[in-house]
């Protein structure tokens, strides 16, 4: 690999926009094809689906006014962001805008609700006693998947939602606006879907691939969309909506680092009282043609190299309007996936962080490849990158290893692992997990997000994008090359461990409840005791094997075991028993989700008795699950 070849082919497609559903979209599509020919490979083909995308109105642009009381604009959020030095020529740049806002014109007062979590809510209503029904909500980006900040208005009763970038969670200190360093400048805003899918994919063809004859929903019916308009705006506009706002003070950790004072609300103050805020939304839906690229090398053994196993490289498209091209083609090719893919490994944003960490977030044995691959830091010359990434990220407490955080969701993995059961990974460089999360990077989805950020502040060698090749690359690799597949289920059952003592501690905040209802973990105690033998018995037995494909099928189809078929509560496309996207942040891994939301805020449920009852029920299904888990580790009869 190269790190010079990776500069070039970002070059190449960072030139113009390519928003999906475009034409310059299948422009690059297409290219891809050709390249994907080029370099070798057995078959590439465009795979198309017919998806719910959406668009603003070319002719009338979204914005939020301040108007007064004859109804007046007196103050207007800019159109679209200023556009960075050597793009100005370039046309077709959308300007932000929140994907598959409901059109509306809402007016009223604005409420402050920091960044619009759950929890943020649930302190706006439980001690601050304020009740946003009817108004619309200004919420800083940051912290969770901006999809879950606008279905928690919606619940709240709010008819408008306005998402800001905060300096404080968009300005690293000491870091200079783009173009003079990668920091938001106060006109960038950021763009994205705020759909709630659940892994549906596109929301009118839930659980069936989108072609062209397939049955579709009423946009009524779609899945996930949102019914309140929706809009993000940079930190300047952000300025002047905030400035007077009245009410009571925020508690201090609302506070952003803008110079206003982050009054809550509901509306102006004295002064500005009679002005309302108004959203005008003009974004339209529309069923749109998008293209995946899926290319083949078939695994054989032949003269020359061929991996054992089929590798097939997809490249996905329409990711940024809610994972909708991976999760059509899962559906479309749902029944030969489960029962012959043995891993996906996924390829996102491959650099977020100037500091350097590696995040990888998978329970295959990820561990023993990066010993072969170099650091790519400047003064670690020698040094492997699995060193410098356990020298930076240590698993603390129960290890020393580099830390494997949970896979969550908010990008193309999803469905083939939490809803077909798949093992899978990610790996990418990222900043400093102890600063923060899931924020993801100053200028992401803004026009600032460009070739040049990453040449001139990212990676200017491009060696770090190298290393992250190397790593996707390897792992790859090895999973398609290796005559025993790189799993260990030695590594789940500690994991199991850590997640069953992790629930059942949660649920021992509530000693009283757990006695008066009887709710005990044993059952899921012992499936996981049951897993970590069988798990142990297993590896054991492959010491001294003949029949590698036996054990590679129990290894292939461990992921499988934990698919439930019924999935969890409410969301029939999120499967897997042990992980799901938590309930209140897409972008966050949660382990057993159905016992962790059966838990959550349990006590301000108005019926005790059976918010207790359908924990006993999750616990239930958790450990029968466990349980056939371990079973399809031992030896077949
Ligand atoms: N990666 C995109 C985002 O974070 C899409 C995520 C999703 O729809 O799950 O906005
Ligand atoms: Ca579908």
């Amino acid at each position: 690999m190269k790190a010079s070849n990776i500069r070039e082919h970002l070059r190449k497609f960072t030139r113009l926009p390519h928003l999906a559903g475009t034409k310059q979209n299948l422009v690059y599509a297409e290219q891809i094809r050709e390249e994907w020919l080029s370099f070798g490979l057995d078959s590439v083909e465009l795979v198309p689906y017919d998806v719910l995308l959406s668009y603003p109105n070319k002719s009338q642009p979204n914005y939020i006014s301040i108007v007064d009381q004859l109804g007046n604009e007196v103050f207007n959020t800019s159109l679209a962001e200023p556009v960075p030095d050597g793009y100005e020529g370039v046309a077709d740049i959308i300007p932000p805008y929140s994907a598959f806002s409901p059109k509306g014109q809402p007016e009223g007062e604005l409420v402050y609700v920091n960044y619009g979590r759950t929890e943020d809510f649930v302190q706006l209503k439980r001690e601050m006693g304020i009740n946003v029904t009817g108004k619309i909500v200004i919420v800083r980006y940051g912290k969770i998947f901006r999809g879950n900040k606008v279905k928690n208005a919606m619940l709240a009763g709010a008819k408008g939602i306005i998402m800001f970038s905060d300096p404080a969670d968009y300005s690293a200190v000491g870091v200079q606006p783009y173009p003079d360093g990668w920091n938001l400048p106060g006109g960038g805003a950021q763009r994205g879907n705020v759909l709630n899918l659940n892994g549906a994919g596109d929301p009118l063809t839930p659980g069936y691939p989108a072609k062209e004859y397939t049955y579709r929903s009423n946009l009524e019916d779609g899945v996930g969309l949102p019914k309140i308009p929706v809009h993000p705006i940079g930190y300047h506009d952000a300025m002047h909506l905030l400035k007077n706002m009245g009410g009571r003070l925020p508690p201090n950790n609302w506070k952003g680092a803008l110079n206003v004072s982050y009054s809550i609300g509901p509306g102006f103050t004295d002064t500005f009282r009679t002005q309302k805020v108004r959203m005008n939304i003009h974004t339209n839906n529309q069923v749109t043609r998008i293209y995946n690229v899926i290319g083949r090398i078939r695994g054989a053994q032949e003269p020359g190299w061929r991996p054992r196993r089929t590798i097939i490289f997809a490249s996905w498209d329409a990711e940024e309007f809610g994972l909708l091209g991976s999760t059509e083609w899962a559906e479309d090719n749902a029944k030969l996936l489960q029962e012959r893919a043995v891993a996906y490994i996924n390829a996102d944003s491959a650099i977020e962080g100037v500091c350097v960490c590696l995040c990888a977030c998978v329970w295959l044995v990820f561990r023993y490849m990066h010993t072969h691959i170099a650091s790519p830091e400047e003064g670690e010359e020698g040094v492997s990158l699995y060193d410098s990434w356990h020298k930076r990220d240590n698993w603390t407490s129960d290890r020393d290893a580099p830390r494997i955080s949970k896979l969550g969701s908010g990008s193309d993995f999803e469905a083939y692992f939490i809803r077909l059961g798949i093992a899978a990974g990610r790996a990418r460089y990222t900043k400093d997990r102890k600063t923060e999360r899931y924020s993801s990077y100053p200028v992401y989805h803004s026009v600032y997000e460009t070739f040049e950020l990453v040449e001139r502040f990212y990676d200017p060698t491009f060696r770090r994008l190298q290393a992250v090749a190397q790593v996707r690359g390897g792992l790859i690799f090895r999973l398609a090359d290796s005559q025993l597949l790189p799993l260990d289920a030695n590594e789940y059952a500690g994991s199991l461990r850590r997640y069953v003592l992790s629930i059942a501690e949660r649920a021992e905040k509530h000693p009283e409840e757990m006695k008066m209802y009887r709710v005990t973990f044993d059952a899921l105690f012992s499936a996981e005791e049951n897993f970590t033998i069988a798990a142990r018995d297993f590896h054991v037995r492959l010491q001294n094997l003949n029949r590698v494909r036996m054990v590679n099928d129990q290894l292939m189809y461990l992921e499988r075991a934990f698919i439930d078929p019924l999935g969890l509560p409410g969301r029939p496309f999120y499967r897997h028993l042990i992980f799901a996207p938590s309930s209140h942040n897409k972008y966050a891994g949660e382990s057993f989700p159905g016992i962790y939301d059966a838990l959550f805020d349990i006590e301000s449920s108005a019926n005790q008795q059976q918010a207790w009852q359908e924990v006993k029920r999750q616990i239930s299904i958790a450990a029968f699950t466990v349980h056939a888990a371990a079973m399809t580790l031992t030896q077949p009869a």
